[in-house]
């Protein structure tokens, strides 16, 4: 099995979401179908940038996540890009032999297989800021390919009203799937500084717009990796 690798990178804290803290090694897939208008990771989006990506055999993936992570067994996010557009199937087989284990983060536009095999699943929806379009019986397929998963969880990035008022909807949609929100940072250029205080301002800002709602069934959190080491990549 050949897989698009744009980077593998660790041991270092998941920045984000329910798994916010853990030690874990990261596998960004290169390429993705959608092309979201405040993408992070634009280098393992843009066709253009497909020369960097490495093609690897899952056994070369998994044994550059034994080498980073020192055999010690930890978690493995697969994030891209939009990893479910290839078979990591056999790679979180293995890894899962080991005692690894593996969290995804996709959007819900690709159903597969795998993702039954998943300690964490996360369908991160893009809301209208992005400029994408959710497709709903795409997400729905997900969440079924990801019923045997461990747990499943969401999250939404929100930059504005349009967006909040967004997740709110989509939340009633799926009541169930525990839901975290982030605020939106609009700097992805790695070589700007992060403007940190206006971060903060927008995580108040979303924060003080929940509670006002008595909208308690979301949890909000801040992008800790941004905190820490602004938008440079491999950390
Ligand atoms: Fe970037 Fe994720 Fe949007 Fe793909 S889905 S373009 S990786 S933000």
């Amino acid at each position: 099995m050949t897989l698009r690798i744009a980077e593998i990178f660790g041991p270092t804290i998941q920045g984000e979401g329910v798994l916010i803290g853990e030690p874990t090694v990261f596998v960004r897939a290169g390429g993705c179908d959608y092309r979201c208008s405040w993408c992070d990771s634009l280098h393992a989006v843009d066709s253009e940038n497909r020369h960097s990506w490495a093609a690897m055999q899952t056994e070369a993936v998994w044994e550059e996540v034994q080498r980073l992570s020192g055999g010690q067994p930890l978690t493995v996010s697969l994030s891209g890009g939009n990893p479910a557009i290839q078979d990591f199937g056999p790679l979180i087989g293995l890894g899962r032999a080991a005692g690894y284990r593996f969290a995804c983060e996709t959007q819900g536009s690709l159903a597969r297989p795998w993702f039954a095999a998943l300690d964490t699943l996360v369908l991160s929806p893009k809301p209208p800021s992005s400029g994408e379009k959710v497709d709903w019986e795409a997400f729905d397929a997900c969440r079924q390919a990801g019923a045997g998963a461990r747990q499943q969880v969401m999250k939404i990035v929100i930059f504005d009203q349009a967006d909040y008022d967004w997740a709110r909807e989509v939340h009633s949609r799926h009541p169930d799937l525990p839901l975290y929100l982030q605020p939106g940072n609009p700097e992805v250029d790695p070589t700007v500084p992060v403007d940190l205080q206006a971060l903060a301002d927008r995580l108040r800002w979303l924060t003080e717009k929940a509670m006002a709602d008595r909208w308690f069934a979301a949890r909000i959190l801040p992008q800790l990796h941004v905190l820490i080491w602004g938008n440079k990549r491999g950390v």
